[in-house]
C-alpha cells in the first residue's frame, strides 16, 4: 500500500514537470510569429565584402574598383555614403553586429558564439521552417560561429545551415550559385574574403584586384537573384563590409584594421529590392551595421527583440 502511494506521488510529480515543460514550449512558439506585411520581399541576401576600405570602393573618386556598383547596381538600388561599423572593427565582431543587430566584442579566432540570436534564428523560430531555408556561406572557416548563439534561449535552436571554408571568393560564389539554384533558401548570409586577405599580405595590387573580383561576384549574385524564379522580384539584397582598413598614415595603413579610425569604421552600403527605392544615393542619413537586422525584421514581418539598431525607413518606397 505504501509503495503504491509512493508510485502515485512520483507519477504526479513527473506529470507536473511534463506539463510545465510543455507549457513553456508553447509559450516560446507563440512569442515568435510572422505578422503579415504590405511588402513583396520573401527572401533576404546579405553580402559581406571583407575588409574593403571605403576609399577604394564608393569613396574612390572614379570608383575604379567597383565598376558594377558604380553603374548598373547603383541604378537598381540605393547607396548610403554614411554607413559605419561603430563597434569593434575586427572580422567576427563586424559580421556579428550585422547578423545579430547588436555590437559585441567577439573573440576573432572563431572560439565564441554571438550572445544574441541572428536574424536567421528569429526567422526560423517565427516561421518554423526547416534549417535549409537559411544558409550561411563564407570564405572564412572561423565565421561558422555565426550560425549559433551562446544565449541560453537560442543555443542549438533554430540554426541555419552553414558552409564555412577558407577558399577563394570565386569558389565561394560557385557554392552560392549551387545553393541558390538547388536549395533555394529564403535567407542567405555571404562572406567574400579576398580584399581582406590581400590587405593583410600588404599587397596593394592584389588588394585592388580582389575588390574588383568581389564587385564582379556581387554583380553575379544580383544576376542570379534577378534570373531565378524563386528570387526574382521578391528578394531584398544588402551589401556592406565587416570593417574598413586604417587610413594611410595611421598605424600600418591599408595592411590592417581594428581601431576606431575613420578608415576602419566608414564602410560601403548598397541595397536593392522590390520594396526599396531605386537609383538613390543617401548622403545625410547616418546608419550603421546594427540597423540591417531590424530592417530585415520589418520586411519579413518578424520581431527582432534584442537588436539595438533602428529600421532604415528611408530605404522604403
Ligand atoms: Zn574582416
Ligand atoms: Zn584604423
Amino acid at each position: 500500500m505504501y509503495k503504491r502511494k509512493l508510485y502515485l506521488f512520483y507519477s504526479s510529480i513527473i506529470l507536473l514537470i511534463g506539463l510545465v515543460i510543455y507549457g513553456c514550449d508553447t509559450h516560446l512558439d507563440t512569442t515568435f510569429q510572422i505578422t503579415p506585411t504590405p511588402y513583396k520581399t520573401k527572401n533576404i541576401v546579405v553580402v559581406m565584402i571583407d575588409g574593403a576600405r571605403y576609399s577604394e570602393t564608393w569613396g574612390h573618386p572614379e570608383k575604379a574598383y567597383i565598376p558594377n556598383q558604380a553603374s548598373k547596381l547603383a541604378t537598381k538600388g540605393i547607396i548610403n555614403q554614411e554607413f559605419y561599423n561603430f563597434g569593434n572593427t575586427q572580422t567576427i565582431s563586424g559580421h556579428t553586429a550585422t547578423i545579430t543587430g547588436v555590437y559585441e566584442l567577439m573573440n576573432n579566432n572563431g572560439l565564441q558564439y554571438p550572445s544574441y540570436p541572428s536574424f536567421m534564428q528569429y526567422w526560423l523560430a517565427a516561421t518554423q521552417n526547416p534549417p535549409e531555408k537559411a544558409w550561411i556561406i563564407t570564405a572564412k572557416e572561423k565565421l561558422s560561429v555565426l550560425a549559433n548563439s551562446s544565449n541560453v534561449d537560442w543555443r542549438n535552436s533554430f540554426l541555419p545551415l552553414v558552409d564555412a571554408l577558407d577558399r577563394l571568393d570565386v569558389d565561394t560564389y560557385q557554392r552560392i550559385k549551387e545553393v541558390m539554384t538547388h536549395e533555394q533558401p529564403n535567407l542567405l548570409f555571404i562572406n567574400l574574403s579576398g580584399p581582406d586577405l590581400a590587405g593583410h599580405q600588404n599587397n596593394w595590387e592584389s588588394y585592388l584586384q580582389n575588390i574588383l573580383i568581389a564587385d564582379s561576384l556581387l554583380n553575379k549574385i544580383v544576376t542570379l537573384v534577378d534570373s531565378l524564379p524563386h528570387y526574382r522580384n521578391q528578394t531584398t539584397l544588402f551589401m556592406t563590409n565587416d570593417h574598413g582598413r586604417h587610413l594611410d598614415g595611421i598605424a600600418s595603413g591599408f595592411k590592417d584594421h581594428g581601431d576606431l579610425c575613420h578608415g576602419c569604421t566608414h564602410i560601403n552600403f548598397f541595397a536593392y529590392g522590390p520594396d526599396f527605392h531605386s537609383n538613390l544615393i543617401i548622403r545625410n542619413q547616418l546608419r550603421e551595421q546594427i540597423d540591417i537586422v531590424p530592417t530585415i525584421g520589418v520586411l519579413l514581418g518578424f520581431k527582432t527583440k534584442q537588436t539595438t539598431g533602428n529600421v532604415m525607413t528611408e530605404l522604403f518606397k
